[in-house]
């Protein structure tokens, strides 16, 4: 039976997986190594320069923040706005009065995106939207 160490209260949890980080230069970035590769990954994939420059350098300053996005559960994410205000935001919502005008993607969206596909959660639709609704009962 494998012991169970609780972490001491300040113990820095991984931005992408929420294990305890240990060494110095994961605390200092936010994740555990193999996690911070697989968010610089992730947000290559779903390649920033499709939204505004503006949107792109926050969403990524939010994923280099350490504690700026937890994952609460499933695709619901507690993001820390740039205001300190906080927002739940999923990769299709967001709380932000940004996202509640729904007029345009927030940087809080972009980052929970990058997370999310990261951890195998989310990914982005096919290209090709289809519109296909089932309403025939
Ligand atoms: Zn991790
Ligand atoms: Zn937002």
């Amino acid at each position: 039976m494998k012991a169970i160490t609780t972490g001491t209260p300040t113990a820095v949890p991984c931005g992408r997986c929420h294990r305890p980080l240990r060494s110095a230069a994961s605390i200092a970035r936010g994740y555990g190594r193999a996690c911070w590769t697989k968010t610089r990954a992730a947000t290559q994939a779903l390649g920033l320069d499709q939204y505004s420059d503006r949107v792109a350098t926050k969403a990524e300053e939010l994923l280099e923040t350490p504690g700026a996005i937890r994952r609460l559960r499933g695709l619901f994410f507690q993001v820390v706005g740039s205001a300190g205000a906080t927002y739940i935001t999923t990769p299709d919502r967001c709380g932000c009065p940004a996202g509640q005008r729904g007029k345009h993607m927030c940087n809080h969206r972009v980052a929970v995106r990058a997370l999310a596909l990261s951890l195998g959660l989310w990914a982005p639709a096919p290209p090709q939207p289809r519109r296909t609704f089932d309403l025939a009962a």
